[in-house]
């Protein structure tokens, strides 16, 4: 109830704070020393900023608040990949996952409590969506992520991948928020370079990212280059077809000047056939990109079965034969239902629908 009438001081920008501060006849520099406690030594609590006066933290106190995640479960895969049940101050659940690999440490992200997209081959989906993560929220999974990395693998987080839960771009401005903080130099400083967003492809939100100058890389669930394959699917790309999909990533690299990345599952019977392959390529030829053929992860559903690495590789051929970068991925945390496409709150009851 309290809550009601105080403010969420991490919803504040630094100015804003600063305003603040000058407000309550402080000294203006201390709005940066809790800023920086909020956003690089991410505490949760007033109490714990020991180089501001007591008095000064009541007042903070009496009208802000610091939501905080909680992560509530934990499974580890015999692959060193860990997921985390990331519980919301709301009380609802996402997931983010931590990949080690020898040469990086990759925190998976969610963007949203659930999705409103209807992909028929991800979990997530089956999740209705809640609502969007506040920038906040976004950040915490990272910093919770990064802190798991030092005290498993004693590595700092080299990479962050929003394929977690969610459609990024259906929460754009609080995603490009969080964004911000994660890689502003004050905060956790990590290189938008070192950072994927992952996107089912909305042409308008693609377009606005190239507009707003992102600096970080841009990956497409492709799936199939076939208007009509993609459609089935992926239902809600009737309304956002290939065509525009395309357009919007042509201006995406005429304003950025970055390839993007296609990720791509083969499925028996859906995708498989020498027209899917050549559909590809003519998509491919149309803008600098390369293409991840991911693995695909069984989520019980009959009609959806991975073809056999014999297809990978005659489709990674015929890609390669024709001058595209390509790469086959190999899934990660499998064990745990920690891979792509899996995410679906298994082990909380908040979110089955
Ligand atoms: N909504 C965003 C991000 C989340 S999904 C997007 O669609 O890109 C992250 C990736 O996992 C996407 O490429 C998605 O197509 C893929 N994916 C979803 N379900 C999958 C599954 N069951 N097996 C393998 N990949 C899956």
């Amino acid at each position: 109830m309290e809550n009601l009438t105080k403010q969420d001081i991490r919803a504040l920008s630094l100015g804003e704070l600063e305003s603040f501060f000058e407000s309550i006849g402080e000294k203006v520099f201390r709005a940066k020393q809790v800023y920086n406690w909020l956003w690089q030594k991410s505490v949760f609590s007033f109490n714990e900023m020991t180089n501001i006066s007591k008095t000064t933290r009541l007042i903070l106190e009496k009208n802000f608040f610091i939501n905080n995640i909680l992560i509530d479960f934990q499974q580890k895969s015999k692959d060193g990949t860990i997921k985390n049940s990331v519980k919301l101050h709301d009380g609802l659940v996402v997931e983010s996952v931590l990949i080690p690999t020898s040469k990086r440490i990759t925190a998976c992200v969610s963007s949203q409590v659930g999705c409103s997209l209807d992909c028929s081959f991800c979990a997530t989906s089956l999740l209705k969506r809640m609502r969007n993560l506040n920038p906040d929220e976004i950040f915490d999974q990272v910093v919770a992520i990064g802190k798991q990395s030092k005290l498993y693998y004693n590595r700092a987080l080299t990479n962050i991948v929003f394929m977690g839960m969610g459609e990024p771009l259906m929460n754009y401005k609080n995603v490009l928020s969080a964004i911000q903080k994660i890689t502003e130099p004050d905060s956790l400083g990590i290189s938008p370079k070192r950072i994927i967003l992952s996107t089912s492809g909305i042409p308008k939100m693609i377009k606005k990212l190239a507009d707003d100058k992102v600096k970080f890389g841009l990956a497409i669930s492709l799936h199939s280059a076939r208007q009509l394959i993609r459609e089935q699917i992926m239902p809600f790309t009737k309304k956002f077809p290939l065509e525009d999909l395309m357009e919007s990533l042509q201006y995406w690299y005429k304003k950025t000047n970055k390839p993007v990345t296609f990720e791509y599952v083969v499925w028996e019977g859906i995708n498989d056939k020498q027209e899917d392959i050549d559909s590809l390529i003519r998509f491919c030829y149309k803008i600098p990109s390369k293409v991840n053929l991911i693995q695909y992860n069984s989520i019980g559903d009959s009609k959806f079965i991975q073809a056999p690495q014999i297809k990978l590789i005659e489709y990674k051929k015929a890609l390669e034969n024709a001058k595209i970068t390509v790469t086959i991925r190999h899934s990660r945390g499998k064990d745990i239902d920690a891979a792509c496409g899996q995410l679906a709150n298994k082990n909380n009851e908040l979110s089955v629908v």
